[in-house]
């Protein structure tokens, strides 16, 4: 384990002196600035410890009118939206080695730019997503999440948001309140747990470890959170990153928000949640995406592998 982390933190250090990352604000014009979870309206910004930039090479790229047109059989569409990046300070240090400050601060910043751009008129999905290491597809090594606002979501969002509403009209409540109170009371699938979050190894779960934020009380728009919750969820991600640094030696990830789309329709039926995808030794090489469905560990062992791993001291 010590030696594993020894590794890193050579690589680490040979890839910070060519990193535009650590001094992002020298080049990039900053969208939103936070020093030590103060937000800094203005410059200097020299002690900024997060922040927040348009993306220099887009998906998407602001324009005022969607362009619609129509080749040949084809309904095509110019990229229209928004991709911008939250840039957290350090070079080495990852959600697992932030103090919960830390983290409160990246997520002040994703849901003060979910607010904003929800509010862009011909945004109608905002994606909140992070690629931490090589496996995981990340192209730059330093810590950053990255945040799209469109237009359109995909079929498998909207597929998602409808099993839940049929869900709900059936039985009454979400499938993942539903989900949350079997887990509660069989323990076994649980991660962690504090006053408003749940922690857990999700029943059916898409690869080993892969690992589901909750807050227990239903919520349908992450971008609602109050500043306390922040600050439960920021303890939940460390205790979660933390975890899994120690379980599987510093995986690589991915994580992602799932939440209601802004499109000025009622979503009050979904639940939103985040979804971690660690890149186990095992999934070397392995393409998210597929629809092949390997867990070589269930998740009631990985949850009770990491449960074992999470009383640290924060
Ligand atoms: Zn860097
Ligand atoms: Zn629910």
């Amino acid at each position: 384990d010590a030696f594993g982390k020894k590794e890193i933190n050579a690589k680490k250090k040979k890839e910070k002196k060519l990193c535009r990352f650590c001094d992002i604000l020298k080049y990039e014009k900053p969208i939103l600035v936070f020093s030590k979870g103060e937000k800094i309206k203005s410059p200097p910004y020299n002690n900024w410890t997060t922040c927040v930039v348009a993306n220099k090479y887009p998906a998407f790229s602001p324009s005022l009118k969607m362009n619609h047109r129509k080749i040949g059989p084809y309904r095509v569409m110019d990229g229209v939206g928004f991709h911008e990046l939250v840039v957290t300070r350090d070079h080495r240090q990852t959600i697992a080695e932030m103090n919960i400050s830390q983290i409160k601060e990246i997520i002040d910043a994703y849901q003060e730019r979910y607010l904003d751009l929800s509010n862009e008129p011909l945004v109608n999905y905002v994606s909140i997503f992070h690629n931490q290491g090589e496996k995981a597809g990340a192209t730059v090594a330093h810590p950053h999440s990255q945040i799209i606002a469109i237009p359109t979501f995909d079929s498998d969002i909207q597929s998602s948001i409808n099993g839940s509403k049929r869900y709900l009209k059936k039985y009454g409540q979400c499938p993942h309140c539903t989900m949350i109170k079997y887990d509660q009371k069989d323990q076994k699938r649980v991660v962690f747990e504090n006053k408003e979050f749940l922690v857990t190894c999700p029943f059916v779960s898409r690869v080993a470890f892969e690992v589901r934020i909750y807050p227990k009380v239903h919520r349908g728009y992450f971008e609602r959170i109050k500043n306390g919750s922040k600050w439960q969820l920021a303890e939940a991600f460390k205790k979660t990153f933390k975890a899994l640094d120690l379980a599987l030696n510093h995986p690589d990830y991915n994580f992602f928000l799932h939440t209601a789309p802004c499109d000025g329709q009622n979503y009050d039926h979904y639940h939103w949640n985040w979804q971690i995808i660690p890149h186990t030794q095992i999934w070397a090489g392995f393409e998210l995406g597929t629809e092949i469905e390997i867990s070589t560990i269930t998740p009631e062992a990985a949850a009770e592998f990491l449960r074992h791993k999470i009383n640290f001291k924060l």
